[in-house]
């Protein structure tokens, strides 16, 4: 057992090699039971190695070491299913795709791989600006240890029709590419498949999918359907066939339901749900994953004048879908968009949600068990014995004050510290 304090990255190298010789103890005023919904006080959550071996257990380990975190409350480590590390909006952002490498863009991610764990995010699923398979690359630069950041989920390329959402030179001119060979671009199901199966080959651990125009981007009009119901139905049942989930970019109603009934798992921004699409969702089961925090916070005078217009409207129906969401019980995912916002932010989408009408807890879920359901991952998303020792702290009762997820004062994952209170 170590701590990760310093200049993290450099840390967390001698991290993959350091040996958890002895178990460790994190005392806290309470951690939160996000099945019951319960504050459990106090909380004694014993760890051992990359696992959590028990919690308020009747007699504790000898020569444990204990952490000590008085006025905190743990939670499980947090997850977000809808970032971008390797990306943000600066200067030139639109012709980066053919400006940079995949070494620039996974290097570019790593300062946001670090921010977002010291947030809390213990795992995140990275949908879809991987070019050059970077997002690949830096789930397994975390894995060594050689650089510090959460479990990654990488999706390498979302696929998307010629000229569409996702294609990455859309709005340059004819004949400006991107240097890799294959990106995610396929038009008709034949393409289609074999984008989904070059993303599998390379390392992809989800697949994305464009299903609709998209805001940042230089094709229209906002919410348009892209994707045919035939190709997004071969590429969910690929997806599955490798033991894949795979999410679906989509803003306008009929995409919505296209991606529905093709067995979509995860219906990301889902801005213009109507309410049949809400009833088509229900009974099929999809999850939505709405991005308040973005549309509260996406300064549109920053845009160019096409993509503000996109922006301006579907944002306010964007919020309706989500309260449409809660109002019909569907399974709410929590995915942020982070990259479109500063890395390290993802937890102000908890106080959006709160705002338009979700409740502390159930955001809280979102974030967790919710989570944890769509990327399949049952050994996270909880404080319980025998699961993954990813757990963070707060100073206070988060169900009081959601915020203070927004200042996370301690995060561990699989048994190692990274923050910590002084
Ligand atoms: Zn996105």
């Amino acid at each position: 057992m170590r701590h990760v304090t310093g200049p993290v990255a450099a840390l967390a190298l001698i991290a993959a090699y350091a040996a958890h010789a002895e178990p460790v103890v994190v005392e806290a005023d309470g951690y939160l039971d996000v099945v019951t919904g319960r504050i459990v006080r106090p909380a004694v959550v014993v760890v051992d190695g990359e696992k959590i071996a028990a919690v308020n257990p009747t007699t504790r380990p000898a020569g444990a070491k204990v952490i000590a975190l008085p006025g905190q409350v743990l939670l499980p480590g947090l997850m977000d299913d809808h970032v971008h590390l390797n990306y943000i909006i600066a200067e030139g952002w639109e012709t980066e795709p053919v400006r940079f490498t995949g070494a620039d863009f996974a290097m570019r991610a790593i300062p946001h791989a670090e921010a977002t764990l010291l947030a809390g995010f213990t795992t995140v699923r990275d949908l879809g600006t991987g070019l050059g398979f970077s997002d690949v690359a830096l789930m397994k630069a975390i894995d060594r240890g050689w650089v510090a950041g959460p479990r990654v989920v990488p999706a390498g390329h979302a696929l998307s029709v010629t000229g569409g959402h996702c294609d990455q030179s859309t709005g340059l001119g004819p004949g400006v590419e991107p240097p890799e060979f294959m990106s995610g671009r396929a038009d008709g199901v034949d393409e289609v498949l074999k984008a989904v199966r070059y993303q599998v080959k390379h390392g992809a651990k989800v697949i994305k999918i464009c299903a609709t125009a998209g805001v940042l981007s230089f094709e229209g009009p906002a919410g348009a359907q892209q994707y045919s119901l035939e190709e997004l139905r071969a590429a969910a049942e690929e997806a599955h066939r490798h033991g894949l989930r795979i999410a679906a970019h989509a803003h306008g109603t009929e995409g919505i339901i296209a991606a529905s009934k093709a067995g979509i798992d995860s219906i990301e921004h889902n801005s213009m749900m109507s309410d049949e699409a809400a009833a088509i969702i229900r009974k099929n089961g999809n999850f939505v994953t709405p991005n308040l925090h973005l549309i509260d916070t996406l300064k549109e005078t920053e845009l160019p004048p096409a993509l503000a217009a996109k922006q301006a409207y579907l944002g306010p129906l964007a919020i309706e879908s989500f309260q449409r969401a809660l109002k019909y019980g569907l399974k709410v995912a929590f995915g942020t968009d982070a990259g479109v916002f500063p890395h390290g932010d993802n937890a102000k989408e908890f106080t959006a949600r709160v705002k338009h009408g979700d409740t502390p807890l159930n955001a809280i879920r979102s974030a967790t068990i919710v989570n944890a359901e769509l990327l399949g991952t049952p050994d996270r998303g909880r404080i319980e014995a025998g699961l993954l020792a990813d757990v963070i702290a707060v100073a206070g009762n988060p169900l009081e004050d959601v915020a203070l997820l927004e200042d996370v004062r301690f995060v561990m994952k699989g048994g190692e510290i990274y923050k910590q209170p002084r």
